[in-house]
């Protein structure tokens, strides 16, 4: 079975969106992966089918209800070899490392969060992994959930072209990637870096790995400063 997303959200009508165009669009086209967006709602049980409630010990907004969700985890019948993820900004950054075992298992299940959060005991009873996309605060866990499955989308077998394997990119080897050109030649009177059309490829290869330390160092400090120290005239290393 292809690789597969399972969503669980107050606004199912939002998937696939984006995820329907383009790479990631085509793909789910051909059958490269799948998505299932599931509607919480289903699972309210009151009359007024109601998610949320007050927060317990006060506070503005609303809660995501535990019995409704734990109820639509299950419902959703993953089996227990999936990831169960929740989009949440207290969770775990998103990394590219994880996205690339993210993308190498069966697929997870994804919940997407809407007002102030959702009870935490629903978190610990499903042992629902937090996973946040950065220091920010979205109004809901879709967009967030759908920036990993994305990432994860690219990188499935079939999905981007021979030549684009994803080795060279931002984050593979720890360094952001170093700058890209491509025709004209001359654009507003600046030149291709000469060295791209020389034709060396040993040249070349060595000159985007200097740019991409360079970028990376400057850029960021705190990846940078994971990479082991090898050679002598890296930036910033030096003692
Ligand atoms: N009160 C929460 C807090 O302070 O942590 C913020 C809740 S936010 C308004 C609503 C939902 O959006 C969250 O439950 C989560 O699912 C999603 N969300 C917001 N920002 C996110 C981020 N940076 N990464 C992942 N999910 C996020």
């Amino acid at each position: 079975t292809p690789w597969r997303a399972t969503v669980l959200t107050l606004f199912p009508e939002m998937f696939p969106g984006p995820l329907g165009v383009s790479l990631a669009g085509r793909a789910l086209a051909s059958g490269l992966w799948q998505i299932e967006a599931r509607d919480i709602r289903a699972s309210a049980t009151d009359r007024h089918r109601s998610v949320d409630d007050t927060p317990a010990g006060g506070g503005p907004g609303m809660v995501l209800r535990a019995d409704v969700l734990a109820a639509a985890i299950d419902a959703a019948d993953i089996g227990p070899e999936r990831p169960r993820l929740l989009m949440s900004p207290r969770g775990r950054p998103l990394t590219q490392a994880h996205v690339v075992e993210l993308a190498q298992g069966p697929g997870p299940l994804i919940v997407c969060g809407r007002f102030e959060g959702i009870d935490q005991r629903v978190i610990d009873a499903r042992g629902l992994e937090e996973v946040s996309i950065g220091d920010y605060v979205l109004s809901g866990g879709e967009l967030a959930a759908m920036a990993l499955i994305d990432a994860c989308v690219r990188l499935l077998p079939g999905v981007m072209g021979k030549e684009a394997s994803g080795a060279e990119e931002s984050f593979s080897d720890g360094l952001l990637e170093y700058p890209q050109y491509t025709r004209p030649q001359l654009f507003e009177g600046v030149p291709i870096p000469e060295i791209l059309t020389s034709g060396d490829h040993a040249k070349v290869a060595a000159w985007r790995r200097a740019q991409s330390e360079a970028l990376t160092a400057a850029r960021r400090p705190d990846l940078w400063a994971q990479i082991p120290p090898k050679a002598p005239n890296r930036p910033g290393r030096q003692k």
